[in-house]
């Protein structure tokens, strides 16, 4: 592309063209593309060939989607490399926009679905590999979402952390939708139910809050261990089950672990949990592990070998979000270096320098640089405090644990004070900004990642 037609396609204001992107823009875009991959490879996506131009005038870039999950995705972990990259491509400041649009059509699912429901574009039914220790949670995830409220209710999947659970769930969301046009699903986390049941009494609207949730066709709550020793939630939730369950209605929960095992649950919730179908999901076996490192390289639109999908299975074994964590390690190798994938960089990626720094580093150590930094308290980052010199230390917190560290949006938002996934992820996409966009900030994250690492 050169700069010449560039600058024609940013000063002609050039838009769709009778539902088709003129051939200049898409070749702009795919050139934004593809160096957004090479900035980002771990948010990479193969489904990135579907989107499209919708409108492109050199401020705006505004990029159709085939549905809400996709635009959820793409917002929060690509606009940052989208961004940069476009700015690189065409030499100005552009602004991106996601949206769904009617004529960019999802390859294989229909995904229509409500927006509020936040799910994540990966977590399909297509995208998750069945084996031996999941059989049995699949199966029964694929009946009820079949046929809601007929076959086994409640279902209950437990198993530890990094096995599958959410994915499910999921994917449970996707396909009831798909099936059951005008279905009402909710789901949530356990976490999320609570802080709004506690919303609703401050606000005075519990009537509110139990119409929301017992009026619904299937509610899918996941890692319900967090309702252990929190006895008005239990309460509710008592209700709210038995609500929903003597009018035929769908109730998917997950967990860490059992119900009888989860300390401090009522034993009428226990014997309630107990009614319809409880299945484990225990870690996989070597060949699902393997199965799973080469489904995750294609949603990436990867190739990578049997050699080397093997290398990483046999070295990661207990958690499959790791097995993913070695595949992005693996692919940033290769992206940075130019080379291509072989036995020889998988293993420097995994065991090399990056592995090494990774490794010995802990959450509490960056907790530790950041409050000392600031001048700040732990329990004041943990807590619920707002202001400004509490925010900004604990979104660098966020950020460094997520650049430093394997723990997941999840672990990360545990740690600093129960916040969801969501949160987390804002936090790293404005530190992210913010680091691009201000001197000062990027100098003072990497006097932070300096002293973490003892670089
Ligand atoms: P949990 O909720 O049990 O802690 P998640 O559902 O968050 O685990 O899974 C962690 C990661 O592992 C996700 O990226 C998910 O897609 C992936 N994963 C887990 N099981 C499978 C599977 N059988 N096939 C494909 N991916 C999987
Ligand atoms: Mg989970």
């Amino acid at each position: 592309m050169f700069w010449w037609s560039i600058a024609f396609c940013i000063e002609h204001r050039i838009t769709k063209d009778g539902g088709v992107a003129t051939p200049e823009v898409e070749e702009i875009f795919d050139d934004i593309l593809e160096r957004a991959k090479a900035l980002d490879p771990a948010n990479t996506r193969k489904w990135f060939e579907k989107l499209a131009v919708l409108h492109f005038d050199g401020g705006l870039l505004r990029i159709g989607c085939p549905d809400e999950a996709t635009v959820q995705f793409l917002q929060d972990n690509c606009k940052n490399s989208f961004t940069r990259s476009a700015q690189q491509i065409t030499g100005h400041l552009v602004t991106l926009d996601f949206s769904v649009d009617a004529t960019v059509r999802p390859s294989s699912e229909d995904r229509r679905y409500q927006p509020s429901l936040k799910l994540h574009p990966d977590y399909t039914f297509d995208n998750f590999v069945v084996g031996p220790s999941n059989r049995l949670a699949h199966a029964s995830c694929i009946a009820v979402s079949q046929s809601p409220g007929d076959t086994y209710n409640p279902l209950f999947i437990y198993g530890s952390s990094g096995l599958g659970k959410t994915h499910l769930l999921h994917a449970v969301c996707f396909e009831a939708q798909r099936r059951l046009n005008n279905a009402v699903i909710q789901f949530l986390s356990c976490e999320d139910f609570v802080n709004r049941f506690i919303r609703a009494i401050e606000e005075g609207n519990l009537a509110g809050f139990q119409s929301q949730f017992r009026t619904v066709d299937v509610l899918i709550i996941d890692d319900v261990q967090f309702l252990r020793e929190r006895e008005h939630s239990q309460e509710e939730f008592f209700h709210t089950f038995n609500a929903l369950y003597n009018n035929g209605k769908q109730i998917i929960l997950s967990a860490d672990s059992p119900p009888g095992k989860i300390p401090s649950l009522e034993e009428r919730l226990i014997s309630r949990f107990n009614w319809g179908l409880v299945t484990r999901i225990d870690p996989p076996s070597y060949e699902t592990r393997v199965a799973i490192v080469q489904k995750k390289a294609h949603v990436r639109g990867l190739n990578i070998s049997d050699e080397i999908a093997g290398y990483i299975a046999r070295k990661v074994q207990a958690n499959i979000r790791e097995l993913e964590g070695a595949l992005t390690s693996i692919y940033a190798v290769a992206t940075t270096t130019g080379q291509e994938i072989d036995l020889e960089l998988a293993q420097t990626a995994m065991e090399g320098q990056i592995e090494a720094t990774f490794k010995h580093i802990s959450i509490t150590d960056i907790a530790e640089v950041v409050t000392s930094h600031f001048d700040v308290r732990l329990t004041d980052l943990q807590s619920k405090k707002r202001s400004q010199s509490i925010t900004e230390p604990r979104q660098i917190c966020m950020y460094l644990a997520r650049n430093l560290t394997r723990h997941s949006l999840e672990e990360i938002g545990g740690y600093l004070g129960g916040r969801d996934h969501t949160t987390v992820m804002h936090a790293c996409n404005k530190i992210n900004q913010a680091k691009d966009n201000d001197p000062k900030m990027n100098a003072l994250l990497n006097e932070l990642t300096k002293q973490i690492t003892h670089a």
